[in-house]
């Protein structure tokens, strides 16, 4: 690295021209590993053939048609969770069902018949089975339950409180598929269970003494697991509050069960404009025709969407996945929002990576691809102190008064304060 000079003027407009092609032939150059990466990281459009030929199936296990596979309601109460349907819809070999039986006296699991879809059986490292089956790697006896102690930010029923201006009301427990590396799987339980509708109402009378609450995150488990009337009908509450002025939903979703995205849901969204909608794509395989259907439906109802992946070893730890993944969630007009560092939360130990990945990542997207692309890189302090952004270093030093900033292509700058 060195303190570059300023650029030199050119002083004709062909030797500006010279200079300016020169500088695209760098640049050009600087993303050519990508270029050739890029089409070997398939989404969930190039996969529609495995896609078809296990809906196929599932639908005649369950007797079920084409309607039954659009009802978000057939779809939970088809969840995939015991080992003897598996095993007669997906052909693992025998030692993944041994674990999974190791595995689900306890830590629950249960697939949407439309995730379960997305699997690719014949690739023991398939990020959609990692996030969905059960291993022998849940049972290490390490880990915490709570690293960011919900239980003690929670000034009222279905409260967490972290922050100045807004709070989280967690409404369910449910989901449409209980992802291996749920960082709230302390919550899961072994029964689906939605908030008290009294304990809703004390919440709600909590934001309403309290002014300064200005957003409100509905989620759970998964906000959108609530049938359409409870979600009109906290929404309406919530619109009754002078000082409420947005209100965010937290879903999964989009990725594993995208016809909850009904067009009864989104006249309902539309009328409580504005919300905000945060989901969780964690890897290119979870992008389909679908997914893109149901973000399409939100955005005509008015619905801002974002993403937050979780950033998880062998899944998506990888520079260039991560950048075909936040492009592609822009294409579906998605907006990469958090990358979250995965917490050391007992069961999902196997998914933690290293800052220092983290930070290489982050390093690899500024400046090689556009800022619309960039999430922030999160870790979540423990005690519920709240969300810390990590960048990798940009500052070098201060002398003399001037700043020595760092580039994206590791050129070090003069910066008069
Ligand atoms: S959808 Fe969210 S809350 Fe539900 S299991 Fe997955 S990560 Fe956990």
């Amino acid at each position: 690295m060195s303190i570059h000079d300023k650029t030199v003027p050119a002083s004709t407009k062909e030797e500006k021209r010279e200079i300016s092609l020169q500088r695209a032939f760098v640049l050009k150059n600087k993303i050519k590993n990508y270029m050739q990466q890029k089409n070997l990281i398939l989404t969930g459009f190039d996969l529609s053939e495995n896609f078809q030929t296990k809906k196929s199936l599932i639908l005649k296990y369950f007797k079920a048609s084409e309607n039954d596979w659009q009802d978000w309601h057939w779809q939970v109460a088809h969840r995939i969770d015991n080992i003897n349907a598996l095993k007669a819809l997906i052909n693992f070999p025998q030692e993944i069902y041994d674990e999974i039986k190791r595995i689900e006296n306890t830590f629950r699991w249960a697939i949407s018949p439309y995730y379960l879809c997305l699997i690719d059986e014949h690739n023991p490292l398939d990020p959609i089975k990692m996030q969905s089956i059960p291993t022998i790697l849940e049972a290490a006896h390490s880990g915490i339950k709570d690293p960011m102690a919900e239980e003690y930010t929670s000034p009222a029923p279905c409260i967490t409180r972290r922050y100045p201006d807004r709070l989280i009301i967690n409404v369910t427990n449910q989901c449409a598929m209980y992802c291996r590396h749920c960082q709230r799987r302390r919550n899961i339980g072994e029964t689906d269970n939605q908030a008290a509708t009294d304990d809703i109402k004390a919440a709600l009378d909590y934001i309403r003494a309290n002014p300064e609450i200005r957003d409100v995150l509905i989620t759970g488990g998964d906000a959108l697991l609530l049938n359409d009337n409870m979600i009109d009908w906290i929404l309406t509450e919530l619109d009754s509050i002078p000082h409420v002025e947005i209100k965010r939903l937290g879903t999964r979703t989009l990725v594993t069960m995208p016809q909850r995205i009904t067009d009864d849901l989104c006249t309902i969204l539309k009328k409580h404009t504005p919300i905000y909608l945060n989901t969780q794509f964690n890897h290119p395989h979870e992008i389909t025709p679908s997914s893109k259907k149901a973000a399409d439906k939100l955005v005509a109802a008015g619905v801002i969407l974002g993403n937050q992946s979780v950033l998880l070893k062998g899944i998506n730890d990888d520079p260039n996945i991560i950048k075909k993944l936040n492009q592609e969630l822009l294409k579906i007009r998605i907006r990469p929002y958090y990358l979250f560092h995965a917490k050391a939360v007992e069961g999902t130990l196997h998914f933690v990576t290293s800052i220092d990945k983290g930070l290489e990542i982050m390093k690899y997207l500024r400046g090689y691809t556009s800022g619309l692309a960039i999430p922030s890189y999160i870790v979540n302090a423990p005690n519920g102190y709240g969300k810390i952004p990590l960048l990798p270093q940009y500052i070098m030093n201060k002398k003399d008064g001037k700043l020595h900033l760092r580039t994206w292509e590791d050129r070090i700058i003069e910066y008069e304060t």
